[in-house]
């Protein structure tokens, strides 16, 4: 009795912490076997049973109570204890707290972490909302695996514009609520639900599916009853949700793209997944995904485009708008920044502080431009003494190169370097043949 109560105290201590040492809990080190945690979750089982306290001690020795059974639930179980190695309670309800009293909602975790679209009605189940689906476990009862409806995930493609400027978005979504008038039961006040004679008041059913040449018996939920076991006769079904227990709701939602968003990053609305009787609603989780950009790429934070100049722009100078930033500001450059300063092709500027926002800080991402020269086409004919002026202003080509023998040469202007190493002697031999050959051009041309 009194080990109870310094029980209790540890027990304060814990809860009070945002994280729970599991181990603490059962009293045990980290690497006790499972025999050893067995047991230790017997003695503690035994000894923080609120029956066996007195009436004052009661509601601590509940807690307690609850936390050591919760320690056991996972420590016992190889695959959560892993999870809780790697991971902490953060893992178990995503918030890092201590979650007592509430049974962790793992298998939707597990199904998230290991893609077992067996165990909710996360894959292709026809949303019956939790089958208790893998095949031939015993006792597999439908629904009953998860306290949460599946989270609904969903791909969100953002224009880099919102990712940089951030964004709040509303649309409406429709979703299924728990019915007002039944609340969740599907029939009347005062019916009872009938035991479903095609699956016998499982609900479900093995079935045979074809999984590459073979037949594989496979678990599915009951299509008579809906997975649920039973069902209620025409005449005694809720009138709004038609025995459904769930009606169709809309509902405006609200999500928030910080500036800095990226790729990959996850915005969680917190219970407006579908509403699934006897369970806590699960999460709508939006995956960003970066649309491309006609005119900027992104790196991290950092910023990447091409900026067009002239050739006489390049060599003369200019003071002008370069491109149109994502929020719409005019970038402007002065070029140049000392006399003589000249534009190379494929010259890179960079602007500090121009790029991406960096989420919660008010730092930025660099912005790099590329410099695009556009040479004159074949509309700019300058006059001889236009040239000839030109050359005399402009620097001096390299040395003459000096040979004994010199041949003057025609040329095409237009060739193409896709071309280049067509001219192979074993070009026409049949083992040559076989390979494409514009393929092999261009591999040489690189
Ligand atoms: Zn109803
Ligand atoms: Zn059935």
């Amino acid at each position: 009795m009194e080990r109870q109560t310094g029980k209790a105290n540890v027990h304060a201590d814990l809860v009070s912490k945002a994280e729970v040492d599991l181990y603490e809990v059962l009293e045990i080190t980290s690497d006790a076997s499972r025999e050893e945690i067995r047991k230790a979750y017997r003695k503690a089982a035994l000894a923080s049973h609120p029956d066996k306290v007195p009436e004052e001690e009661r509601e601590e020795a509940e807690v307690r109570f609850k936390s050591v059974q919760e320690a056991y639930d996972i420590l016992y179980d190889d695959d959560k204890r892993h999870l809780y190695d790697t991971h902490g309670m953060g893992a178990f309800n995503g918030s890092g707290e201590p979650g007592m009293g509430a049974a962790p909602d793992l298998d939707d975790l597990l199904a998230q972490m290991f893609g077992m679209g067996g165990m909710g009605g996360m894959g292709g189940m026809g949303g019956m909302g939790g089958m208790g689906g893998m095949g031939g476990m015993p006792g597999g009862m439908p629904g009953g695996q998860s306290r949460r409806s599946p989270n609904e995930e969903q791909k969100y493609e953002v224009r880099l514009e919102d990712l940089y400027k951030g964004r709040t978005v509303k649309f409406a979504s429709t979703k299924n609520v728990i019915c007002g008038l039944c609340n969740g039961k599907g029939g009347k006040e005062k019916a009872k639900a009938k035991k479903c004679s095609t699956c016998d008041g499982e609900g479900y059913k093995q079935i045979l599916t074809q999984m590459g040449q073979f037949l594989t018996p496979k678990t599915v939920a009951c299509s008579t009853c809906n997975g649920q076991g039973q069902f209620f006769s025409p005449k005694d079904k809720c009138k709004k949700c038609k025995g459904q227990k769930t009606t169709e709701a809309r509902k405006m939602l609200e999500i928030y793209i910080p500036p800095g968003a990226r790729e990959g990053d996850k915005i969680v609305l917190e219970g407006e997944a579908d509403q699934i009787p006897d369970k806590e609603p699960g999460d709508i989780v939006f995956h960003i995904v970066e649309e491309e950009h006609a005119t900027f790429r992104r790196a991290g934070a950092d910023l990447t485009a091409e900026i067009d100049v002239t050739l006489a722009e390049a060599l003369a100078g200019f003071s002008r708008v370069v491109i149109k930033h994502l929020d719409g500001r005019g970038i402007e450059l002065k070029h140049p920044q000392k006399p003589g300063q000249v534009l190379s092709p494929g010259q890179v500027l960079k602007i500090a502080g121009e790029g991406m926002p960096i989420k919660r800080s008010d730092a930025r991402g660099d912005l790099y431009l590329v410099v695009n020269i556009k040479f004159p086409d074949e509309k700019w004919q300058p006059s001889p003494a236009v040239l000839e002026k030109l050359k005399e202003m402009l620097p001096k080509p390299d040395p003459l190169i000096t040979a004994d023998t010199v041949d003057e040469v025609q040329y095409d202007p237009k060739g193409n370097l896709d071309n280049f190493g067509a001219n192979d002697p074993q070009g026409g031999s049949a083992w040559e043949d076989e390979e494409d050959e514009g393929e092999t051009a261009q591999c040489a041309a690189q």
